[in-house]
This record gives structure tokens, C-alpha cells and sequence, in this order.
């Protein structure tokens, strides 16, 4: 028999489904089928490829709620935040399917005459996409829907938390059109399905999102075979709040970037460095949302966060409470588990007094804790949040646009917002960051192409001569 791993509702502890467990052989079966798959669907018309995800988009619509619904209970995030999830992933498809019928690549004259030259984007082969929980629907897309439009065939391993997800997510595509053999899934773990998934020697290109550490592991493992490996890791985005901010507008923005999905995006604000004249307003008045947040399963209405993904989380979060407590930061709200229903609930928690080199200021808590730090003007915010190993999201809030597009050109981060809070990114748009957060790929829009694609250049000589490039024009006298 097969081994198998649970899917468990985070609000209830309600075992939800059981997958097979895949082993080292099931992702060498997979990635046998995609490398057989990929010969024919390489050779498809690309504007045909993109026709499978505008139907994947509209499937994705139809089943929107049904999504959803599923991702309150499989992952825990409230219902509106699991409907912008799928959106994501629509939206995805929808614009990748649009570049079926582009891919652009470029044409130049010849330095030589009767001689053509272009650049065409050629699909790689198999791409192994390695996805976490937090965005369950929407990461998969970011990955799948430019692979996919590219000519590329896929194994996807989902994270184990989500697995019933990512199975809807490929049913849907099958149902799309996909043929068969092009996107495999291997359920299961990391350390087993992931890793012989990163070191089969018939998957060229990984591209995984996830934690630094398992970045990092994943880089290592695949440098023996030069693979392409692109990276979406984490994050420790900050908030800036000058003296001329509206703080009632930061205030709104902290509490969604810092609180929604429970602080576990990989763009959350978990850091918000704020001028002193408004340290006290800021403080009392985040202080008091916070408070007002209700603690609940996300399905229902009255939700406005929901519990951690599971136990590990929970206590990895409580123990950067005691971390930042230990420090010598201030606790203003929360710091402590909620009991509801079974739930792994943690109360929204805010810090106050934090130095930036403190641990709950530099190190990725991916929980609903935020640490502020005061700083006295424009020049010390700026060194604050660029002073940590990574590079996702940054924000300022600010009237003065002077100061706003010198924080656009200063904060070493893939992503700036003004006068918005560090999530919300589009998806026409390149995401991703600087520093640790990845390895200088980009997901969505254009840039994604560049991960799913070689560029091979071509040259086509219709002289009917030899023509020799850089010697038999380079005796050619210059133009007067
Ligand atoms: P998180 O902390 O968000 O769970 P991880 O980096 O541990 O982040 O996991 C993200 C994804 O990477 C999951 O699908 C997980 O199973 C997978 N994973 C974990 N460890 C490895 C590994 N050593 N090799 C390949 N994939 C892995």
C-alpha cells in the first residue's frame, strides 16, 4: 500500500481528503509523461496554446466560488481575500493566454546584404513548479499559465497543505483542454516528491516559491545539472509613515498588509517604520484596529482573519513573540493563541519600540505580527527598511512627492507602493524582489517568459554566397 498524507481544515482540524504520498518513482513516472507530452505540444500554434487558458480563465470564473469556498477550509484565508486568490489566477490566465499571441521576439538588419536575422522565444522542456500554500490557486497560475502558453510541459508539486486545491486546479485544466501528459501533479513532501522533482535530469527549469532556506536547498541541489532555478522567497516589507502622512490611510493599509491572510503573504508588512511626530497617533490608532479584528473560520461573513495554516506555524509565530519580548520590544496588542472551535488562531500582534536589527525586525515571522520602529526623518526610514537580507515589497506613505520618488528610486525592494500598503501587486506587472528574496528572475507579466523560455537567434543568409560576418564587411569604408 501506498503511504498517504491528510489534507486538515486550519479552523477545524476536520481531515478534509488523503493523498497518495509521491515517492522518487511517481515523480519519474510524471516527468516521463510530461517529457513525452512536451514533443507534441512544443509544435502546437501558440495562439492555440493561449485558447486552452482563456477556456482554463473561464472555468476558473464558473468555479470561482466553489474555489473559493474550498480555500476557507483548505488554507484558512476569509472569503473575499480566497475570491481575490482565484482572480489572481484568472486574471493570470487570461493575460498569458493573451500572449499566445505574442511572445514577441525581435528582428534587425543584417550587418551583411540579402541576410535576415530575428530572435524567437523557444519552450525548454519539462518545468518542474514547486508552489506553497499561502496562495494555493493563484501561485500555481503564476507558474503553469506563462509555462504553459511557452510550449512548455509541467510537474506540478503543491504544497502539501493544499493538495485538494492544486487537484481542482489541474482538473479544471484538464477540462480547458490540456492534453494529456502536459501538467502532471505529484502530491506530498518536499524533502521527497520536491527534491527528486529538483534533481530529475529530465527537468531543465524549476521554479519554486517558498521559504529562503528551501530556496536555497533547492539551488544547491539543482547546481549539479545547471538547471534554470527561478525564486520567490521571502519577504520582510516595510511600511513607511512620514510626518505628512494621512495616518488614517497607513493605519488601513498596515492592518490589510500586515493582518490579511493572517501575515502570511510573502509581501505582508511586517515591519512599519514611522516618523516620530506621529509615532503616539499611529500607535493608539493601529493599536485599536487591531483590536477590532474578529478571529474566525474564513467562511464565515463576519471573519477578518482567519487561523495559521497549522501548528508548526502557530508556534513558529509565538515564539517570535517571546523573541521580540526578550529583545526588549514593547507588546502593545495581542502576543498570545485564541481559542475558537479548534482553531489555530493567533491574535493580531503589534510591537512597538523595535530596533532594526532586532530578530523580530529582520527574520520572516509569516504570521500576523508587525513590529514598529521610530525613526526621526526621511533618510533614517529609508537605511531602516532597506537594513534586512531581502527584497520583496516596500511602501511609504507620504504627501510630498519629492519624497515619494526619492523612496521609489532608494528602497532596495522588487516592489514599491505609495500611499498603498505592500500587497496588491497586478499581474501585468513583474513580481518578485532584490536581495535574498530570489535569484533576479521575475514572476508575471512580460518577465515571466524569460524563466519559461530560451531565446534562440537566427540568421538566414539568402545571398547564395558565402557571406562572411565581421570580415567581408569590414573593409567597408565608413558614410560620409
Ligand atoms: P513554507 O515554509 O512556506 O511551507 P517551504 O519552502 O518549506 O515553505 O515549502 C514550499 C514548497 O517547497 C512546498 O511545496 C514544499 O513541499 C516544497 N519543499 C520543501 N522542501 C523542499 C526541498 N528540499 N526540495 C524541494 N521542494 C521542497
Amino acid at each position: 500500500m501506498a503511504e498517504t498524507f491528510e489534507s486538515v481544515a486550519p479552523a477545524t482540524g476536520e481531515v478534509l481528503a488523503t493523498f497518495p504520498r509521491s515517492t522518487a518513482a511517481d515523480v519519474d513516472r510524471a516527468v516521463q509523461a510530461a517529457k513525452a507530452a512536451f514533443e507534441e505540444w512544443r509544435l502546437v500554434p501558440a495562439p492555440e496554446r493561449g485558447n486552452v487558458l482563456f477556456r482554463f480563465a473561464e472555468l476558473l470564473r464558473a468555479h470561482k466560488d466553489e474555489l473559493a469556498d474550498l480555500m476557507t477550509r483548505e488554507m484558512g484565508k476569509v472569503k473575499a481575500e480566497a475570491g481575490g486568490d482565484v482572480q489572481e489566477a484568472i486574471d493570470m490566465s487570461y493575460y498569458m493566454g493573451g500572449e499566445g499571441r505574442r511572445l514577441f521576439g525581435q528582428t534587425t538588419p543584417s550587418e551583411l546584404r540579402d541576410k535576415f536575422m530575428m530572435s524567437v522565444r523557444m519552450p525548454i522542456g519539462v518545468v518542474g513548479a514547486i508552489t506553497p500554500w499561502n496562495f494555493p490557486i493563484a501561485i500555481p497560475s503564476w507558474k503553469l499559465a506563462p509555462a504553459l502558453v511557452c510550449g512548455n510541459a509541467v510537474v506540478l508539486k503543491p504544497a502539501e497543505d493544499t493538495p485538494l486545491l492544486a487537484q481542482r486546479f489541474v482538473e479544471l485544466l484538464a477540462e480547458a483542454g490540456i492534453p494529456d501528459g502536459v501538467v502532471n501533479v505529484v502530491h506530498g513532501f518536499g524533502e521527497e516528491a520536491g527534491d527528486a522533482l529538483v534533481r530529475h535530469p529530465d527537468v531543465p527549469v524549476i521554479s519554486f516559491t517558498g521559504s529562503r532556506e528551501t530556496g536555497i536547498a533547492v539551488t544547491k541541489a539543482a547546481a549539479d545539472r545547471l538547471k534554470h532555478v527561478h525564486l520567490e522567497l521571502g519577504g520582510k516589507n516595510a511600511i513607511i509613515v512620514m510626518d505628512d502622512a494621512d495616518v488614517d490611510l497607513a493605519v488601513e493599509g498596515i492592518v490589510w498588509s500586515a493582518f490579511g491572510t493572517t501575515g502570511q503573504r510573502c509581501t505582508a508588512a511586517s515591519r512599519v517604520i514611522v516618523h516620530e511626530a506621529v509615532y503616539g497617533e499611529l500607535q493608539s490608532k493601529l493599536v485599536a484596529a487591531a483590536e477590532r479584528l474578529r478571529l474566525g473560520p474564513g467562511w464565515e461573513d463576519e471573519t477578518d482573519v482567519g487561523p495559521l495554516i497549522n501548528r508548526a506555524a502557530l508556534e513558529k509565530v509565538h515564539s517570535y513573540t517571546e523573541i521580540g519580548k526578550n529583545e526588549g520590544a514593547k507588546l502593545l496588542t495581542g502576543g498570545e493563541p485564541y481559542a475558537n472551535g479548534g482553531g489555530l488562531y493567533y491574535r493580531p500582534t503589534v510591537f512597538a519600540d523595535a530596533e532594526p536589527d532586532m530578530r523580530i525586525a529582520q527574520e520572516e515571522i509569516f504570521g500576523p505580527t508587525t513590529a514598529l520602529i521610530p525613526v526621526a526623518g526621511f533618510d533614517e526610514a529609508v537605511a531602516a527598511a532597506n537594513a534586512v537580507r531581502f527584497g520583496l515589497s516596500s511602501s511609504i506613505y507620504t504627501r510630498d512627492v519629492n519624497r515619494a520618488f526619492r523612496a521609489m528610486r532608494d528602497l532596495q525592494t522588487g516592489i514599491t507602493y505609495v500611499n498603498a500598503g505592500t500587497t496588491g501587486a497586478e499581474v501585468h506587472l513583474p513580481f518578485g524582489g532584490t536581495k535574498e528574496t530570489g535569484n533576479g528572475h521575475r514572476e508575471a507579466g512580460q518577465a515571466a517568459l524569460d524563466v519559461f523560455t530560451e531565446w534562440k537567434s537566427v540568421y538566414v543568409d539568402y545571398s547564395g554566397k558565402l557571406q562572411r560576418a565581421q570580415i567581408d564587411n569590414a573593409e567597408r569604408p565608413a558614410p560620409r
